[in-house]
């Protein structure tokens, strides 16, 4: 393979190591050998926590200075699902009709293709004369508990003294067309559980009952009934959604003793996980009486306000394919929640059309003109220093 300028290829080998979430099935080692070749220093980081699977996770640096720019992704896939409904082989890289099929193309194995080329390609048009150094922090634990990947690798760098001055995820971000849209931030999110307690009877004599229902609905109700906020110049308004109400009272005549509803929170930057537990807990204590109370915080809300690093990807991102691209913070988490304590960070990949679904695919095209893209952050990402 011309290592240089084939992202395409590069993108097939990663596609063809069958790395479900947390298997690495060699995608790392195709990486590493593809970066060494380069000229990358590479280091692959086993990473383990009881109770948790092993994930292997790669950082590969080129360069000692400052700026240190840092391209950050997964290898790991999630599960093809029901082999028969795909018209291919998930992990036989097919390309068909200008398009390449494969489990991971869209989420995320082409975009690192794409990066890694684009590295190399920039190593070669400077000579490896360029202020600063690239590195990449692949993970392969991002599609689950993502206990053992990008976190650790976090810690393990900071611990080795290794410093990012700007991180692009190259989660795929294009809703319809390669360039049209770059996450700047991501909503937080929180689920709550709240489990009701009353004293069950007969219909016939509520006054012997204590019925939870109407409690655990007037909590509902609180929590639900009013706007959170507006939401602000980044960020849509934050949302409630009641997931679940749960009473299991099969029968007609009996007023039940517990009864439990789960609601999920999307929120912007106006709230934290902890404002919003305390929200919760007034909401609890004003109206759901005896009652259980459990939240889990998946992740806060960020934002990176655009700043030069969006900037340039905008630019790049616009000259190449002559659209100019929204700042976004919509869609799920990413790992850049966890980059953001360290570093500004953007994310910019493939359109996610067909992310985690049969038949994932996306345009061999796509692939050349992300690397082009990239190739054209690094230069001007180095030029501005
Ligand atoms: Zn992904």
């Amino acid at each position: 393979m011309n290592a240089a300028d084939d992202s395409v290829e590069l993108s097939r080998r990663l596609i063809r190591c069958p790395s479900v979430t947390p298997m690495n099935a060699g995608a790392l080692d195709v990486l590493q050998a593809f970066l060494e070749a380069a000229g990358f220093a590479c280091r692959q980081l086993p990473f383990s926590t009881p109770g948790t699977a092993n994930v292997d996770n790669l950082y590969a640096r080129i360069g000692k200075g400052a700026p240190n720019f840092c391209f950050a992704g997964h290898t790991d896939v999630v599960p093809p699902g029901d082999l028969n409904a795909w018209s291919v082989d998930p992990f036989a890289a097919e390309v068909r009709n200008g398009r390449l099929y494969g489990r991971g193309a869209a989420d995320m194995k082409c975009a690192i293709a794409a990066f890694a080329v684009a590295a190399a390609r920039h190593l070669k048009n400077t000579g490896g004369d360029f202020p600063g150094s690239m590195s990449l922090l692949i993970t392969g634990d991002e599609e689950g508990p993502a206990i053992n990947g990008t976190v650790k690798v976090l810690e393990w760098m900071k611990a080795e003294g290794e410093t990012i001055d700007a991180c692009l995820v190259g989660e795929p971000t294009c809703a319809e067309r390669l360039g049209d849209m770059i996450k700047i931030g991501r909503r937080g999110s929180l689920n709550a559980t709240i489990a009701v307690n009353g004293v069950e009877g007969h219909v016939a004599y509520p006054q012997h009952a204590d019925n939870p229902v109407p409690r655990l609905l007037e909590f509902l109700a609180r929590v639900g009934g009013v706007p959170l906020d507006d939401g602000n110049e980044h960020f849509p308004p934050s949302n409630v959604v009641v997931t679940t109400v749960d009473v299991g009272n099969t029968v007609t005549n009996m007023i039940p003793a517990r009864a439990e509803g789960r609601l999920n929170i999307r929120f912007n930057d106006h709230h934290t996980g902890q404002s919003l537990s305390e929200f919760l807990e007034r909401c609890r204590e004003e109206t759901a009486g005896d009652s259980e109370l459990e939240i889990s915080v998946s992740g806060e809300a960020f934002l990176t306000p655009p700043g030069r690093l969006s900037e340039v990807i905008a630019t790049a991102a616009a000259a190449v394919t002559g659209l100019s691209p929204e700042m976004s913070t919509t869609g799920g988490t990413s790992d850049a929640r966890f980059i953001k304590d360290h570093c500004p960070v953007a994310e910019f990949g493939m359109p996610n059309l067909t992310a985690h679904k049969v038949d994932e695919n996306v345009e061999t095209a796509d692939i050349e003109a992300l690397s082009k893209i990239y190739s054209a952050v690094l230069a001007q990402y180095f030029e501005d220093i």
